[in-house]
């Protein structure tokens, strides 16, 4: 049985992120997906909101949706977020023989060079890249060079247990979570760009709201 596992940091999740997992379920004939928040992603600016609060939302997110779960590991792991410490716990868990992929957004892959031992991320596992509206798909130079002759289509990856990278197009949706937390700092409606449990889980705990007497957040992140 194979393994398929999809990090962010999910402040908040929102339907980019939800369709797209299950898009990559169905393509890899996986039973569940498991969305793993990052504890703490050391990568890039941290979160203001409490890693509890980003697996609550996780959890009221997938409650009720088939095939698609909510795994807390890194939070209960703690500490700085290195994909290859996750991989590495699940290898160990399933064995060498399964298929293990982790499913990253094109924006992700651009910078996965910057990642703690990326290279040893293909001795574990295959990697999913998603498209995301505005990014290619391509990886810094160095990336591109190491993955030549690794990309692969499905379902042939399955053949390997892991170290292939396969591109999958998935339906394009322009949302992201930078650009949810300005519109609620700005008080602005959020609808439709996550599910109604989301919302009101950010509205009953008063989350991402706008600060008193400030003005309004422009464009930056
Ligand atoms: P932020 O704006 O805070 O960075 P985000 O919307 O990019 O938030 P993340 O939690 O950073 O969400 O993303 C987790 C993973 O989901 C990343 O691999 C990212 O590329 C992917 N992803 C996020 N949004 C989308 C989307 N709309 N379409 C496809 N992939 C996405
Ligand atoms: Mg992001």
């Amino acid at each position: 049985m194979s393994v398929a596992v999809f990090g962010g940091t999910f402040d908040p999740v929102h339907f980019g992120h939800l369709r797209a997992a299950v898009e990559v379920r169905e393509a890899l004939n996986a039973k569940v997906i498991r969305l793993m928040p990052a504890a703490i992603p050391w990568l890039k600016d941290q979160p203001g909101t409490r890693p509890e609060d980003r697996l609550a939302m996780l959890q009221a997110a997938v409650r009720d949706i088939d095939g698609l779960e909510a795994d807390d590991r890194e939070l209960r792991r703690g500490g700085n977020t290195y994909t290859v410490d996750t991989l590495q716990e699940l290898r160990t868990e399933i064995g060498d023989s399964e298929p293990i992929y982790f499913a990253m957004g094109a924006d992700a892959f651009s910078q996965l060079h910057r990642w703690r031992e990326w290279q040893a991320l293909f001795d574990l596992a295959h990697i999913v890249v998603m498209h995301r509206p505005g990014y290619r798909v391509q990886a810094d130079p160095v990336t591109e060079r190491f993955l030549a002759g690794r990309q692969a289509t499905l379902p042939l990856a399955a053949r390997d247990a892991a170290g292939r990278v396969i591109e999958l197009p998935v339906t394009q949706l322009e949302i992201s979570a930078t650009d949810i937390r300005r519109r609620l700092a700005n008080g602005q409606a959020v609808e439709f760009l996550m599910p109604p449990a989301v919302i009101q889980y950010i509205n009953v705990h008063g989350l991402y709201q706008p600060v008193p007497n400030q003005a309004k957040c422009g464009s930056n992140d």
